[in-house]
């Protein structure tokens, strides 16, 4: 376990960078729980210069860093040029600093490549204060333009993925091993917009019709359509009898069969994208594999039901509750 402190810049009467309503302070706030709630979930010590929207002077949260012994510093910051056009990902290291540390802020940048929504403008030295005074090795990410629509389209939509990346960069230069599949505490559901949500969507509309809206958000209409999905796959295949309705009463829920390793259909399908749209990390592709099976028994135990790894009427009755 490592001691990581993450510093979301300004706050309080500092706003950052400011474009119309949305302000930096805000943003970087964000990011960095989220990078938190990731690194916690692997174990990792983190601490925050901030957790809340309170303006905290440079020179604090260095000391906070160096307080802590931290083993890293992250600082989190979006940035902002007079040319909307300007748009991209920055990570900087402090002139000067030894070369690792360059290293450490170039695992963070290729990681959010791997996610792929901003463009990469590499990493950067200057001289910044949070990172001049930090004696943990450090950086400070510009996490896109908040002047720019796309960046910010960018970051709104891939925040949990890039938080995601972030946590795996940080870890990686600590020599800390990313565990995919950390279990206990709660998973973070897609953002609105994600491209597997809209995928789902598209799908419920080409197969069953469903008519729902391709958002990538997962809301009342969305858990309609699934559900309405299931009853059609449940007649189809033990000629159920069931209303295609959309509501998953007490009839459908009898009517649930057990879904297992080695099912290959669109109960399978439904299932799957019942789990991703609870935050559960699955291929949404009909094929009931190991992953699936490690992503239910995950969902069951979580939900304190029998954690077999099938999913039968108790399971769906969780996940569409
Ligand atoms: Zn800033």
């Amino acid at each position: 376990m490592k001691t990581i402190v993450l510093d979301p810049g300004h706050g309080g009467y500092d706003y950052g960078a400011v474009n119309g309503t949305r302000y930096e302070k805000n943003d970087n706030l964000r990011i960095a729980r989220l990078v938190a709630d990731e690194l916690r979930r692997q174990g990792e010590k983190v601490i925050m210069t901030r957790d809340s929207d309170v303006f905290i002077p440079l020179i604090d949260r260095s000391i906070i860093s160096n307080n802590n012994n931290a083993d890293i510093f992250v600082s989190f910051h979006r940035n902002a040029y007079t040319n909307p056009d300007a748009n991209g990902v920055e990570n900087y290291v402090q002139i000067n600093s030894p070369p690792y540390y360059t290293q450490y802020a170039r695992n963070v940048l290729d990681e959010l490549d791997l996610v792929g929504g901003f463009f990469d403008r590499g990493v950067k030295q200057n001289n910044f204060s949070v990172l001049r005074n930090t004696k943990a090795p450090s950086m400070l990410l510009e996490l896109g333009f908040i002047s720019n629509a796309h960046d910010n389209e960018v970051f709104d939509k891939d925040i949990n993925a890039n938080a995601v990346a972030i946590a795996k960069g940080i870890m990686e230069s600590l020599g800390e091993v990313y565990n995919p599949n950390p279990g206990s505490t709660a998973p973070s559901v897609p953002a609105p917009g994600n491209a597997t949500a809209k995928a789902i969507q598209q799908g419920l509309n080409d197969t069953y019709k469903a008519g729902i809206a391709v958002d990538g958000y997962y809301g009342p209409q969305t858990q309609k359509a699934l559900v309405r999905a299931l009853q059609i796959e449940l007649n189809e295949l033990y000629n159920a009898g069931l209303v295609t309705d959309g509501v998953f009463g007490a009839k459908t829920k009898a009517a649930v069969r057990a879904v297992k390793r080695g099912a290959r259909n669109n109960l399978v399908y439904i299932l799957q994208a019942l789990l991703f749209f609870k935050g559960y990390p699955v291929a949404v592709d009909g094929v009931f594999g190991p992953a699936t099976e490690a992503a239910v028994k995950e969902y069951q135990s979580n939900q304190g039901l029998l954690s077999d790894g099938i999913a039968g009427m108790n399971t769906f009755a969780a996940l569409l509750s």
